[in-house]
């Protein structure tokens, strides 16, 4: 079979082309991240990931909770691990995960300390 080319198509035409279309809205309906960018790969666009997160929203899953993370919504942390003695000082390998703050704050409680919200999202300065 030959190769389609694809240039100067839309999105829409490269999936209607491919016979991919109904599969691909399912993938959007179902929020299947993985399925959407592997369907956007098979049609040669050139962002498949920021496509998908154009559709999809940022892709932040709440580390506790599991839902989405929405920009605007409610507070959210990025949450930085590392391994305190690591002997690569200056950036040791980090893992960045991704929390509601109300989420973190219920789940990370400490045994003498918490989360502070004050500290994390300071009020605006006023004007
Ligand atoms: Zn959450």
């Amino acid at each position: 079979m030959a190769k389609t080319n694809y240039l100067g198509m839309t999105l829409n035409e490269r999936l209607f082309t491919a016979g991919i279309l109904d599969e691909f809205d399912a993938a959007i309906d179902d929020n299947n991240r993985a399925r959407v960018v592997e369907l956007l790969g098979s049609v040669e666009v050139d962002n498949p990931h920021g496509i998908a997160d154009s559709l999809l929203g940022s892709g932040y899953v709440c580390w506790f909770c599991g839902e989405g993370i929405e920009q605007h919504g409610r507070q959210a942390l990025a949450i930085g691990l590392s391994d305190l003695w690591s002997d690569q000082c200056d950036e040791p390998p980090t893992q960045i995960i991704y929390a509601h703050f109300d989420c973190a704050q219920k789940r990370m409680g400490g045994s003498s300390m918490a989360l502070e919200q004050v500290v994390l999202f300071p009020p605006a300065p006023e004007t």
